[in-house]
Protein backbone atom coordinates (compact mmCIF):
# COMPACT_ATOMS: atom_id res chain seq x y z
CA UNK A 1 0.00 0.00 0.00
CA UNK A 2 1.24 3.58 -1.04
CA UNK A 3 4.05 4.66 -3.03
CA UNK A 4 6.84 2.02 -2.99
CA UNK A 5 10.36 3.20 -1.62
CA UNK A 6 13.19 3.79 -3.86
CA UNK A 7 16.95 4.25 -2.78
CA UNK A 8 17.73 7.94 -2.44
CA UNK A 9 20.54 9.68 -0.80
CA UNK A 10 21.65 13.25 -0.55
CA UNK A 11 24.50 15.28 -1.40
CA UNK A 12 27.06 16.68 0.79
CA UNK A 13 25.44 20.15 0.50
CA UNK A 14 22.03 18.62 1.34
CA UNK A 15 20.43 18.35 -1.87
CA UNK A 16 18.70 15.26 -2.39
CA UNK A 17 20.13 12.59 -4.93
CA UNK A 18 18.33 9.76 -6.74
CA UNK A 19 20.85 6.63 -7.63
CA UNK A 20 20.21 5.48 -11.12
CA UNK A 21 21.51 2.48 -11.19
CA UNK A 22 22.58 0.50 -14.19
CA UNK A 23 19.88 -2.09 -15.44
CA UNK A 24 21.16 -3.20 -18.51
CA UNK A 25 23.98 -2.66 -21.44
CA UNK A 26 23.41 -3.38 -25.14
CA UNK A 27 26.16 -5.36 -26.16
CA UNK A 28 24.92 -4.56 -29.60
CA UNK A 29 25.66 -0.55 -29.33
CA UNK A 30 28.85 -0.87 -28.00
CA UNK A 31 31.81 -0.77 -30.04
CA UNK A 32 34.27 -1.54 -26.81
CA UNK A 33 35.86 1.67 -26.57
CA UNK A 34 36.58 1.26 -22.74
CA UNK A 35 35.43 4.67 -21.94
CA UNK A 36 32.65 3.39 -19.31
CA UNK A 37 35.40 1.10 -17.66
CA UNK A 38 38.26 3.82 -17.11
CA UNK A 39 35.73 6.36 -15.18
CA UNK A 40 33.59 3.36 -13.42
CA UNK A 41 34.36 3.88 -9.20
CA UNK A 42 32.94 0.51 -8.89
CA UNK A 43 33.71 -3.12 -10.23
CA UNK A 44 31.12 -3.69 -12.46
CA UNK A 45 32.59 -4.19 -16.08
CA UNK A 46 34.07 -6.27 -17.62
CA UNK A 47 35.59 -5.97 -21.58
CA UNK A 48 34.74 -9.12 -23.46
CA UNK A 49 35.91 -10.19 -27.16
CA UNK A 50 33.58 -10.77 -29.42
CA UNK A 51 33.15 -14.29 -31.11
CA UNK A 52 35.03 -13.70 -34.17
CA UNK A 53 31.54 -14.63 -36.50
CA UNK A 54 30.37 -11.31 -34.76
CA UNK A 55 32.86 -9.03 -36.24
CA UNK A 56 31.83 -6.64 -38.87
CA UNK A 57 34.38 -6.42 -41.14
CA UNK A 58 33.23 -3.36 -43.07
CA UNK A 59 33.51 -1.46 -39.95
CA UNK A 60 33.24 2.22 -40.31
CA UNK A 61 34.42 3.59 -36.99
CA UNK A 62 36.43 7.00 -37.17
CA UNK A 63 37.98 6.47 -33.77
CA UNK A 64 41.08 4.65 -33.79
CA UNK A 65 41.31 3.99 -30.18
CA UNK A 66 38.06 2.21 -30.53
CA UNK A 67 37.44 -1.83 -31.50
CA UNK A 68 34.40 -3.34 -32.50
CA UNK A 69 36.33 -6.57 -31.82
CA UNK A 70 35.09 -6.26 -28.07
CA UNK A 71 32.27 -4.92 -25.95
CA UNK A 72 31.35 -4.35 -22.91
CA UNK A 73 29.54 -6.15 -20.12
CA UNK A 74 27.79 -6.04 -17.01
CA UNK A 75 30.00 -8.52 -15.19
CA UNK A 76 29.13 -7.29 -11.42
CA UNK A 77 25.89 -5.17 -12.06
CA UNK A 78 25.11 -5.49 -8.00
CA UNK A 79 28.32 -3.14 -7.30
CA UNK A 80 26.65 -0.34 -9.23
CA UNK A 81 26.50 2.52 -6.98
CA UNK A 82 24.02 4.83 -9.75
CA UNK A 83 26.75 7.49 -10.46
CA UNK A 84 25.77 7.53 -14.18
CA UNK A 85 29.69 8.30 -15.08
CA UNK A 86 29.03 5.43 -17.24
CA UNK A 87 26.12 6.80 -19.06
CA UNK A 88 28.15 10.62 -20.10
CA UNK A 89 31.00 8.86 -21.64
CA UNK A 90 29.42 6.45 -23.69
CA UNK A 91 29.52 7.72 -27.53
CA UNK A 92 26.87 5.04 -28.22
CA UNK A 93 24.04 5.39 -25.17
CA UNK A 94 24.62 1.96 -24.93
CA UNK A 95 23.79 1.99 -20.70
CA UNK A 96 20.00 1.69 -19.26
CA UNK A 97 19.75 3.10 -15.74
CA UNK A 98 16.86 3.36 -13.02
CA UNK A 99 16.15 4.19 -9.60
CA UNK A 100 15.27 1.23 -7.65
CA UNK A 101 13.38 0.37 -4.91
CA UNK A 102 14.86 -0.56 -1.41
CA UNK A 103 15.83 -3.93 -0.95
CA UNK A 104 13.05 -5.63 1.04
S1 LIG B 1 26.42 4.05 -12.73
FE1 LIG B 1 28.48 4.46 -11.86
S2 LIG B 1 28.93 2.64 -10.59
FE2 LIG B 1 27.24 2.08 -11.96
S3 LIG B 1 28.23 1.12 -13.76
FE3 LIG B 1 27.96 3.33 -14.23
S4 LIG B 1 29.90 4.31 -13.60
FE4 LIG B 1 29.83 2.26 -12.62
S1 LIG C 1 31.61 3.72 -23.20
FE1 LIG C 1 29.84 2.81 -24.29
S2 LIG C 1 30.64 2.20 -26.28
FE2 LIG C 1 32.43 2.52 -24.94
S3 LIG C 1 32.88 0.46 -24.07
FE3 LIG C 1 31.50 1.54 -22.61
S4 LIG C 1 29.43 0.86 -23.22
FE4 LIG C 1 30.79 0.39 -24.95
Amino acid sequence: MGAESIITGITRGGTAWTPQFVTALSEQKCIGCGRCFKVCPRDVLTIVQRAIDDVDLDDDDEDDDDSDNSFMTLSNPMDCIGCEACSRVCPKACFTHQALPLAV
